[in-house]
């Protein structure tokens, strides 16, 4: 049976799943979204892409942003010593088996987030961000341009609806400050990641700038080294255990590859050596997972026997 079949009924397997969840209610904008949206799509390394469903209709990348953050640190910052140096010191890298923006550890553990995968964590890189890019929104953009070889941009209605709904980010910005983990005002903070979040991909386009991370760091159509391989490891590890939240258990198990999740419902993942793949459905499980997305990767990378396990 070829991929496009295999996409087919993976697609088809999974897309009743998006009944059972819930598009995400807090940001305004976000409850505009069409729970019936679906869409699937991998990109090969060699440029050979398969799709079904809703892949070329943008949607807000939400959380997927924070792996671009990281990513663009990274590159800021330059090397594995400075990365730990400046970035290690501030973040960690365990998972919190928290949601995503949780605000208990942070508190126990002085202002220093888990990982850079949940919100308080995000909050941080983009501190560091401010320090580096004369405009980081911007940075991060011609970061997905590189990838992608498109122009995205930035929905400023759901910047606003984010900036009105960012309680909980406000109240992780200001304790984190008060620890004196941030150099920057928390509006500051809160504005670049609002402004991230807010940046509008297709999962098309997700699927692609996914295929860097399962080359050793090496964009394949550009053959351009966009981070250091071992810098490059280090994001999908931590994909695989903290980009998923409090279900990174569980998407380990079940779809076995790299993942990073956002509240709009896409998940995009990493198949070393193989492709980038992306899946939107915006019905959200529990932890804030899209619930057909993750039975969709759990059929695709099963049939085709692509878990890294
Ligand atoms: N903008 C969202 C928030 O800060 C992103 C969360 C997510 O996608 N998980 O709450």
């Amino acid at each position: 049976m070829d991929i496009d079949d295999i996409l087919e009924e993976a697609a088809e397997v999974a897309r009743p799943a998006a009944e059972h969840g819930k598009v995400a209610g807090y940001i305004p904008e976000m409850a505009k979204l069409d729970p019936k949206s679906f869409g699937l799509v991998m990109c090969e390394l060699d440029g050979t892409e398969h799709g079904v469903g809703d892949i070329d209709e943008p949607f807000a990348i939400q959380s997927m942003s924070k792996v671009f953050s990281l990513i663009l640190a990274m590159q800021k910052l330059g090397t594995e010593h400075t990365v730990t140096d400046e970035l290690w010191c501030r973040v960690g890298r365990e998972p919190s088996g928290d949601p995503f923006n949780s605000l208990v550890q942070l508190e126990h553990e002085q202002g220093i987030p888990r990982n850079p995968m949940i919100n308080a964590g995000a909050l941080v890189v983009d501190d560091v961000l401010i320090d580096h890019c004369k405009d980081p929104d911007a940075s991060m953009r011609e970061l997905v341009r590189q990838l992608t070889g498109d122009e995205i941009e930035i929905n400023p209605a759901i910047a606003t609806s984010e900036g009105g709904a960012s309680y909980r980010n406000r109240a992780m910005a200001n304790l984190m400050a008060d620890f004196g983990n941030l150099n920057h005002t928390v509006d500051e903070v809160l504005t670049t990641y609002n402004d991230q979040c807010a940046t509008m991909m297709t999962a098309r386009q997700l699927a692609r700038s996914m295929r860097f991370l399962a080359n050793d760091g090496i964009e394949p159509d550009s053959g351009e080294q966009i981070l250091d391989a071992a810098l490059a490891r280090r994001v999908t590890a931590i994909m695989l255990t903290c980009g998923t939240y409090d279900a990174a258990g569980e998407f380990a198990f079940s779809v076995g590859l790299p993942c990073k999740s956002g509240v709009a419902g896409g998940i995009m993942a990493v198949a070393p050596d193989h492709s980038g793949l992306c899946v939107w459905s915006p019905p959200l499980d529990s932890s804030g997972n899209s619930l057909a997305g993750r039975a969709a990767l759990h059929e695709l990378t099963n049939r085709l026997e692509l878990s890294i396990f």
